[in-house]
């Protein structure tokens, strides 16, 4: 009812409708008092004539389906009857005012909103009209005149009304629309979306004045065709634009929906989402309609994150994750009958870890960048350079005329890079190693890159600034490390490992005495010996140095223990560190564990290092050994003079002994400067009261040599091979403390 009434008030409010102008419709149609007059007079004869006329006209209306389904059964037809005698009694009685007025709108409304259409209601007035004129004819049929007058007074009225309904009518249709209008213009403006519609076939288009703000565009340059449209698109982006609208039109798909580019005002290009549906207007015309909305920020967004997570923030150049889908679409290329050569080329810079460690990482990075600048240098614009990761860059040669022009273009970076850089006020030279891998349409991503890779750690172990090309043996040897990798890691589970011991023996005027034994490790595989130099890196590699290093520390201490009690007491035992174990934390810890719980005394271990070790590390190293030193053990510096050692090691950390490496005794004898070395060694050694023992003392001229330097210390194979703790045993025997020479007065060799 409130809803009704608020219906009633907003008709009357769009109708205009006062008192002045009903007055106006009254003067209009000449409804005067005359007319009034009349009906009030002929009151009585009328209202006997609409009891008729108000069964005729359903008699008449009940043979329309659609009236008959509303009207349905007897008693509600009779109820409608009774109303609509009442509203004819009222319409030819009035009063005429706005009372009048509004309670003809209020019937309208009803009549409306049951779903009396529109053209009953008028029929309803023609009947009337039609019917009460025969009537009236029939009733007076000699007065002509009075039926003149009184159908002429009775015409007014139904005009009055009928005008009242009709406005009705119209104004609720009015209204209806200005709500759905309003409706979807504050939806429109809520979505803040710009509105077009394209008559297609007339190429007619008309947009909304959001569509143009949008685009920062004024009315003037609204375009008005399609064709104007998809010229203010970026070039690149308009057969997909056209593609999507085809699609649509050709009923591929149910909504057109794309995001474009439209230029704005300023020529700048905006992402927008355009959405659209077909339909048909009015005319029968295909048009099609929808929204244009602004996604600029987000899509600007998106791509600046695209680029973010494809791009090194450093160099700007594509990352790891960009190499991938690089070569992918290489491979693609090359799958093609009649594609070029393609090639990776896997770069590294060489040594970038010392820039990095003696200049600081701010220097380090200026390099990466000039080393990113002078690869691109040295590219094709087709061509695709990545930062793979820290100092590695990844290279796609695409399109070449020939396999080998990928050598070419390494040789031209390594070339490039090779003058020298400032930095910073330095000065620098950085050379770079290459690995290289053609592309086969057969490889996949991942393949290319292994195989570059491979490349690369092959041209590395050529040393500096070197270039390999990957072929399949690379791949053979990789395989076998792996599987010797495998094999490594189960061979302490298994128990193939197996100490054996060698011999140090101190030579006093042609006496002999075992003072210790070094350690060295074996691994027993599939039934051979297999030498720690070719197993000792891949432990390092791969951190199980660590277990295995802890397992021949114990090993050796339980070992040269039995010896000990054996009979060979403080005979020395000599054990290899690999930096893994002395960088690991709790090291000297672990060793005092070791000695805890084998009870063997710490004077009589020692720990070789070697000079390596020593240049890599700084304070911790310096600690560790430190700790060691203060448990009672000593440390001895191994192959001394292989590695790059400045000789402030030696007074720098807690050193004990120096073993000389064989490459400078082996030769000795024969070599005046090796000569001269070695008796510097074993001078410094002596000088700094340091033991000196020579390593791989083979021949008696060697031992003579030592004699004559005063070097008491040796080991060798003069003496002993290193052997199996069981076959050593009768050769400690043999050696403790006897004179062994030979006819000469030398020692003899036992093995
Ligand atoms: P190293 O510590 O310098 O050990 C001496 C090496 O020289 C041993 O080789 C030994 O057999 C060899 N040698 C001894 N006398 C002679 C000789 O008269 N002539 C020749 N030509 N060689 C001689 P091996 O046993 O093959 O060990 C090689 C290296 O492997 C060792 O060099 C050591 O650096 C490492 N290593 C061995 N065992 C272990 C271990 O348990 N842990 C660690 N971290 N490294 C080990
Ligand atoms: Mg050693
Ligand atoms: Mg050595």
């Amino acid at each position: 009812m409130q809803d009704l009434k608020k219906r009633l008030e907003e008709m009357q409010e769009c109708l205009r409708l006062s008192s002045t102008d009903v007055r106006d419709r009254q003067s209009l149609l000449g409804l005067d008092a005359d007319s009034l007059t009349c009906l009030t007079a002929h009151a009585e004869l009328i209202d006997g004539l609409h009891v008729g006329l108000v069964d005729a006209w359903y008699e008449h209306l009940l043979t329309f389906p659609d009236p008959a389904r509303l009207l349905g059964d007897e008693g509600k037809l009779r109820r409608v009857s009774d109303m609509q005698l009442r509203y004819y009694r009222q319409m030819v009685s009035g009063p005429y005012d706005m009372q009048y007025a509004r309670l003809r709108l209020l019937v309208g409304l009803s009549h409306e909103s049951l779903g009396v259409e529109q053209k009953w209601s008028t029929a309803a007035y023609h009947f009337y009209l039609d019917y009460m004129h025969r009537s009236l004819q029939r009733v007076l049929p000699d007065q002509p005149e009075q039926v003149d007058s009184l159908f002429r007074a009775l015409m007014r009225v139904v005009f009055f009304d009928m005008t009242l309904t009709v406005d009705t009518y119209f104004t609720a249709k009015r209204l209806e629309l200005e709500h759905t209008r309003g409706r979807y213009a504050r939806a429109l403006l809520g979505s803040n979306d710009g509105i077009w519609e394209w008559e297609v076939d007339a190429d007619r288009l008309e947009v909304s004045p959001r569509w143009l703000a949008i685009l920062g565009l004024d009315a003037d340059s609204a375009p008005t065709t399609m064709t104007q449209w998809i010229e203010r698109m970026p070039i690149e982006q308009r057969s997909g634009f056209k593609a999507a609208f085809n699609a649509h039109l050709q009923g591929y798909r149910p909504q057109m929906s794309i995001e474009c580019q439209v230029r704005n005002a300023l020529g700048q290009p905006i992402w927008v989402l355009v959405r659209g549906v077909l339909s048909a207007n009015s005319a029968g015309d295909r048009v099609l309609a929808g929204s244009l909305s602004d996604i600029n920020l987000r899509k600007t967004a998106e791509q600046e994150l695209a680029h973010v997570t494809l791009h090194d923030p450093l160099t700007g150049l594509p990352n790891r994750q960009s190499v991938n889908r690089l070569i992918l679409q290489a491979l693609q290329r090359q799958s093609k009958p009649g594609a070029r050569h393609a090639a990776v080329l896997f770069i590294d810079v060489d040594r970038f870890k010392l820039i990095n460690d003696s200049l600081g990482h701010q220097i380090g990075d200026k390099v990466l960048i000039e080393v990113g600048a002078r690869i691109q240098r040295c590219l094709r614009p087709g061509d695709h350079l990545c930062r793979f990761g820290g100092d590695e860059f990844v290279v796609l040669l695409d399109d070449l005329a020939q396999a080998d022009d990928a050598q070419s273009v390494a040789r031209r970076i390594m070339e490039g890079l090779m003058h020298p850089m400032i930095v910073a006020g330095h000065r620098l030279s950085v050379t770079a190693s290459i690995g290289i891998a053609p592309l086969h349409g057969s490889n996949e991503a991942q393949d290319a890159l292994r195989e570059a890779d491979l490349a690369l750690y092959r041209a590395k172990a050529f040393g500096k600034s070197q270039m390999a090309l990957y072929n399949d043996d690379l791949q053979i040897a990789v395989n076998q490390q792996l599987r010797l990798e495998n094999a490594l890691s189960e061979a302490l589970e298994k128990r193939q490992f197996e100490l054996y011991y060698q011999p140090i023996v101190q030579v006093e005027e042609g006496n002999a005495r075992v003072i210790g034994v070094e350690a060295l490790l074996r691994w027993w595989q599939d039934g051979s010996l297999i030498s720690p130099d070719a197993f000792i890196p891949i432990l390092e590699e791969t951190g199980r140095i660590v277990e295995v290093g802890d397992w021949v520390l114990r090993q050796a201490c339980l070992q040269v223990l039995a010896w000990h009690e054996q009979g060979f007491a403080g005979l020395r035992c000599s054990v290899n560190l690999s930096s893994r174990q002395l960088h690991n934390t709790g090291f000297a810890r672990s060793v005092a564990s070791v000695l805890e719980d084998t009870g063997f005394p710490p004077g009589s271990l020692v720990l070789e290092i070697t000079e390596s070790l020593l240049m890599q590390d700084g304070p911790e190293t310096l600690a560790t050994l430190r700790e060691l030193e203060s448990l009672g053990i000593r440390i001895a510096l191994d192959d001394f003079g292989t590695g790059f050692s400045s000789l402030g090691y030696l007074h720098r950390y807690p050193l004990h002994i120096i073993k000389v490496d064989k490459s400078f005794i082996t030769k000795a004898p024969d070599d005046e400067r090796l000569r001269a070395i070695s008796r510097a060694i074993i001078g410094l050694g002596r000088g700094l009261s340091m033991d000196v023992i020579a390593e791989g003392i083979e021949t008696s001229a060697q031992m003579d040599f030592l004699r004559d330097e005063g070097c008491r210390y040796v080991q060798g194979y003069w003496f002993s091979r290193p052997l199996s703790a069981s076959s050593l045993s009768p050769v400690l025997e043999s050696l403790s403390g006897r004179c062994i020479t030979d006819g000469a007065g030398r020692p003899v060799m036992l093995s």
